[in-house]
């Protein structure tokens, strides 16, 4: 008597989006309120296993505060490159408090990583993206595991690098989420006021965007908000975002995009 076939195990190895999925979500939700947008993707499960990344910056608790209002029980993901300010670890504790989240997760570099690559603790100073390779990219990287999904509090105005964000992009088989993509300088003044947020310490000292202690400076009148990263550096990013990419515009010299009549 023949065999039965032998099942076939098959790892399902598909990632959980492509572009068109990301297509689909920002033409749904465009012109849709933030928090409307947020509680619905939640409710409905378009995300997926889905958590939102903050850095506990200047702007974070407008993100945080809609993120909870949505859904409080989204973990919140924090990478703590162990050279944060002081004021960030405290500015961290109190917003997860107020908001209610019920699942705060943490992350740090490995500890023999950073033995063995940053023994001194001096990397910022002559390889900063080594440094932020083993004390965010590799902490971020783990923290997205068995992820969908994750929330990014990246809005077009702060970097011309940033310039047309959307709301729902993909990025390594994931979907990122920029809720407050469209927001402006204005709108986040407003939330803060209108919702009475407690703002970052050091916001008042000048530190318009804040990262880790030794790559975070001042921002001068008129400066970009981000000028305070990395100063002296010919570096914008930590390399847990990518630059935004332009919106390629058509060469219309191009055979390619002649029209065929
Ligand atoms: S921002 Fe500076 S200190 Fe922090 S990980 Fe990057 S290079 Fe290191």
């Amino acid at each position: 008597m023949a065999e039965p076939a032998r099942q076939i195990d098959v790892i399902d190895a598909r990632p959980a989006f492509i572009q068109a999925d990301a297509d689909a979500l920002n033409a749904r939700f465009e012109g849709i309120d933030t928090l409307t947008m947020l509680k619905t993707v939640f409710a409905e499960g378009l995300a997926g296993h889905v958590a939102v990344v903050s850095s506990f910056g200047t702007e974070s608790a407008v993100l945080l505060d809609l993120v909870a209002k949505a859904d409080p029980t989204v973990p919140v993901i924090f990478v703590d490159t162990l050279k944060m300010f002081a004021e960030t670890l405290h500015y961290r504790d109190t917003l997860i408090q107020r908001f209610g989240f019920t699942d705060s997760r943490t992350v740090t570099p490995v500890a023999e990583v950073i033995a063995k690559k940053d023994a001194t603790g001096l990397r910022w100073s002559y390889d900063p993206d080594g440094c932020c390779d083993i004390r965010k990219v590799e902490p971020m990287k783990r923290a997205k595991d068995g992820l969908d999904a994750w929330i990014s509090g990246r809005k077009a105005f702060q970097s011309v690098t940033r310039q047309n964000l959307p709301r729902f992009e993909v990025e390594d088989g994931r979907l990122k989420i920029n809720p407050l993509g469209d927001w402006n300088k204005a709108d986040l003044e407003a939330y803060f006021a209108e919702h009475d947020l407690p703002r970052h310490p050091l916001e008042a000292q000048g530190y318009l965007s804040i990262g880790c202690e030794p790559c975070t400076s001042k921002v001068m009148p008129g400066e970009d908000p981000r000028a305070g990263r990395w100063r002296g550096w010919d570096k914008v990013e930590c390399g847990i975002h990518s630059p935004v990419s332009p919106i390629p515009v058509a060469d219309p010299d191009d055979p390619a995009n002649q029209p065929v009549f």
